[in-house]
């Protein structure tokens, strides 16, 4: 692959300042204005490198836009409030999701929404599948939050927090140290330097060689959302992949053209993704002064919101091939080996609030 712009500028930053930390690294490879994968590229959907659940089956919109439906009438109507998607991409899921929640139109017409992204290109289909909910954007997740706002907010991101940049940490003989990108002839590969302080939380006890993660930007970004809905109320529900504690363990993972890729190799080329910390996402959260339910398996999630009588319903009046598809998609939502255990679903609600829908013990 010949090299691109963005390749070169790393490498002269890596020349001029030494190695990079990961997120840094990370953070151009993805949201470079001229060359990041999520802005220039065209990652999800036919012909992208990765398929997500809205884009798998309706039934995935269709119950959040009814959860945030109910989280909003338990919170008792609250009106006007801020609709928020954190990373949208091709629009599919909040356009299923405002289909559905036509059963409350009151909902929707208290509904102002906002779309956080990163990607002009991302942002041209959310306008294609959004026209009729009239959203707003915001490009920086940050910009959503600021001010002082006194709406409640009701929330919803799948697949963000995975894309936002980590730090990696290893265990050496003496200490930790932290792994960072650096060039090694024409390529780039990890290099280590030891820190003079542990990554935070880091365990006492852990084995050499073991490798930690840290994100210090998913960490922000629960914070903002706790510290939000305890100021103004509201409730954000945010899905992704990821182990519910247990943070030890390299999870940093790219994708090319669909197949697995060196995170590395060619950045702005692959989707650079690991798995979501949901301990570290709930205690952010709590911290802000919220609370946190979950993280539920994906599965059991959507079961319990009613996945398969909304599956019945489509059924019925479907085609035979159609309602193969359809039987098709609900497997790959809620079983084990496909998404449904790998996946997880995290609420965060005002302190006193009882569990949403679907975080019931
Ligand atoms: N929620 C969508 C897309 C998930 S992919 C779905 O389920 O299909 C991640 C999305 O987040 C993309 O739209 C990407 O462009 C956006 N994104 C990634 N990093 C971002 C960042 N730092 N700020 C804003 N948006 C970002």
């Amino acid at each position: 692959m010949a090299e691109t712009p963005l390749a070169r500028r790393l490498k002269a930053r890596i020349a001029a300042d030494g190695p990079l930390p990961l997120d840094v690294f990370w953070q151009a490879a993805m949201t470079d204005p001229e060359g990041g994968y999520y802005t220039t590229g065209k990652p999800i959907g036919a012909g992208g490198d990765f398929t997500t659940a809205p884009e798998i089956s309706q039934i995935f919109g269709e119950l959040i836009g009814l959860w945030l439906a109910e989280a909003w009438i338990r919170a008792g109507r609250p009106a006007p409030f801020a609709l928020i998607e954190l990373g949208p991409g091709r629009g599919q899921l909040m356009a299923d999701a405002l289909r559905a929640a036509r059963a409350a139109p009151d909902f929707l017409e208290a509904a102002d929404l906002l779309l956080v992204e990163a990607s002009p290109i991302m942002r041209v289909h959310q306008a294609a599948a959004l026209a009729t909910g009239k959203p707003r954007w915001a490009s920086d997740w940050r910009d959503a939050f600021a001010g002082d706002d006194d709406r409640p907010i009701f929330l919803i991101a799948n697949e963000f927090l995975d894309a936002l940049p980590i730090r990696q940490f290893i265990r050496t003989g003496s200490g930790w140290a932290e792994r960072l990108a650096a060039t090694q002839g024409d390529s780039f590969a990890f290099t280590s330097r030891p820190v003079a302080l542990p990554p935070p939380d880091a365990p006492d006890a852990a084995p050499e060689g073991a490798i930690l993660e840290w994100s210090a930007e998913r960490d922000a970004v629960m914070a903002v959302i706790g510290g939000r809905i305890a100021r103004t109320g509201g409730a954000a529900l945010l899905v992704d992949y990821g182990h519910g504690s247990g943070r030890i363990g390299d999870t940093l993972q790219a994708l090319a053209g669909g197949r697995p890729a060196d995170p590395l190799a060619n950045p702005g080329q692959a989707d650079i993704t690991s798995h979501v910390d949901f301990a570290a996402a709930s205690r952010a959260a709590t911290d802000a002064g919220a609370a946190a339910f979950g993280p539920v398996d994906q599965g059991a999630f959507l079961l319990r919101l009613g996945a398969e009588i909304r599956a019945a319903q489509l059924t019925r009046q479907a085609p035979p091939e159609k309602a193969a598809a359809i039987a098709l998609g609900l497997r790959r939502l809620l079983h084990p080996k496909e998404m449904g255990s790998l996946f997880k679903a995290l609420a965060v609600l005002p302190r006193a609030a009882p569990p949403p829908a679907g975080f019931e013990r």
